[in-house]
């Protein structure tokens, strides 16, 4: 309505001001070179409209030009995607070939033409080398459809710069987005062992081994591991029949996991429990002969007879004599028990087998001495006892690193669960 008066104001205006100048026509006159231009003052009035006018639709029309832009027709856009995407796919061939170069090439192609999708990111930030991918994780946390990764590029961030508490909250959310897999499942386990937080990692057991994210047999190695640490925790804090509960259990589980079944053992011994101390040593002798468990044999009957103590060792051997252990713990008891023909033939068996270690000829240059007093055959021994292999010993299998004992955690890499007893030979192999 208001608009309405305006423009009827407007027109009124118009109507005066023109009315006003057809009443005073006057005359406009220019000069130039010689030309001489005579007309109405009316006449410029309106031609001075008129161009206004024109100028005006004039911008009107390239304005609305400009907005047509050939750069984002359908036809083009849809190009554009096409090429963006071939890229891409050049980009994670080279990738595959580990040719990065070329990966970061046809990626940063792809940028362009696929402007804020997050596919070109994702492989720009996988080519990259560590330093240079933030930028590219900075933006592709942006994108829903690949935070996981995102996520996962930060836990393995975090690992390496051993921040393990701040690792296992990255894994928790991930878990979160994911909880079915199986990756996020058993490192959750991993670290929460590798913090010693055993009843979480129990749990975390627990589900990763029903999801199967684990084997049936690692499950019930691992419990066994977590048993025995729990184990040693409740050993320090006095509650003695706890832990060996908790040992006897870890053995129970898996046998051949030696630090419980020495530990087992050591406090049944501890506590006269004699006949229950040979079960275990039984058990664990068949799944993984050690020699400090070949210690504990001869503690766990210290009355015995050295005749008595070949039989037993015998006996215990019989289902594994040919492994290295057995035969040393064999050729030690019968030297006691001055079973010389006994002794001598369990350790030729290993030298011919090519696995006799340094051990193996200080038994036999022991054996030489004790026997015949034979001094220039135990030297004989002894020289070939220097370039012999070493004996088993405790060695992470992660970072190689030699141990003198077991421990949950190797003290080099911090892994969990990496610290086995092995030969150097096997851990090569
Ligand atoms: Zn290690």
């Amino acid at each position: 309505m208001i608009r309405l008066i305006f423009y009827v104001f407007l027109a009124l205006l118009i109507a005066i001001a023109a009315s006003w100048i057809a009443a005073h026509p006057g005359e406009m006159i220019l000069n130039w070179q010689g030309w001489e231009l005579r007309t109405p003052f009316a006449v410029i009035i309106s031609l001075f409209i008129l161009y206004t006018a024109f100028l005006l639709l004039f911008f009107k029309f390239i304005s609305s030009f400009k907005n047509i832009n050939f750069f984002k027709s359908p036809a083009r856009l849809a190009q554009r995607r096409k090429e963006g995407l071939q890229e891409l796919n050049l980009g994670w061939s080279a990738l595959t070939l580990e040719d990065r170069a070329a990966a970061l090439k046809h990626g940063r192609r792809a940028k362009n033409l696929l402007a804020n999708e997050s596919g070109p990111l994702f492989l720009l930030a996988k080519a990259e080398t560590p330093s240079g991918r933030m930028q590219y994780l900075k933006q592709l946390e942006k994108h829903s459809d690949t935070s996981a990764w995102v996520k996962k590029s930060r836990f393995k961030a975090l690992m390496a710069e051993n921040n393990s508490s701040a690792a296992l909250l990255t894994l928790h959310e991930i878990l979160k987005d994911y909880p079915y897999s199986r990756w996020a499942q058993r490192k959750i386990f991993d670290l929460q062992a590798r913090l010693g937080k055993w009843n979480n990692a129990r749990t975390s057991l627990k589900i990763a081994a029903k999801s199967e994210a684990i084997t049936a047999s690692e499950d019930k190695h691992f419990q066994a591991v977590l048993n025995y640490n729990q184990a040693v925790e409740r050993h320090a804090a006095a509650d003695k029949e706890q832990a060996l509960e908790l040992a006897l259990s870890a053995v129970k589980l898996d046998p051949s996991f030696i630090p419980a079944a020495l530990f087992a053992v050591r406090s049944l011994n501890a506590s006269d429990k004699t006949s229950k101390a040979k079960k275990i040593l039984a058990q664990s002798w068949n799944a993984a002969p050690h020699p400090e468990m070949a210690v504990l044999f001869k503690e766990t009957m210290p009355t015995e007879t050295a005749e008595e103590r070949f039989r037993r060792a015998v006996k215990m051997t019989l289902d594994n004599e040919s492994h290295i252990e057995s035969a040393h713990l064999i050729a030690d008891t019968a030297m006691q028990s001055q079973h010389w023909r006994e002794a001598k033939a369990a350790l030729s068996a290993l030298v011919q087998k090519g696995s006799a270690t340094t051990k193996t000829y200080h038994l036999l240059a022991q054996l030489e001495r004790q026997q015949a007093n034979d001094q220039a055959s135990a030297e004989d021994y002894m020289k070939k006892a220097a370039s012999a292999a070493v004996n088993a010993h405790w060695s992470c299998k992660k970072c190689g690193t030699d141990q003198q004992y077991y421990l949950p955690h190797c003290p080099s890499c911090q892994n969990f669960d990496t610290v086995c007893w092995a030969s150097k030979s096997s851990l090569l192999d």
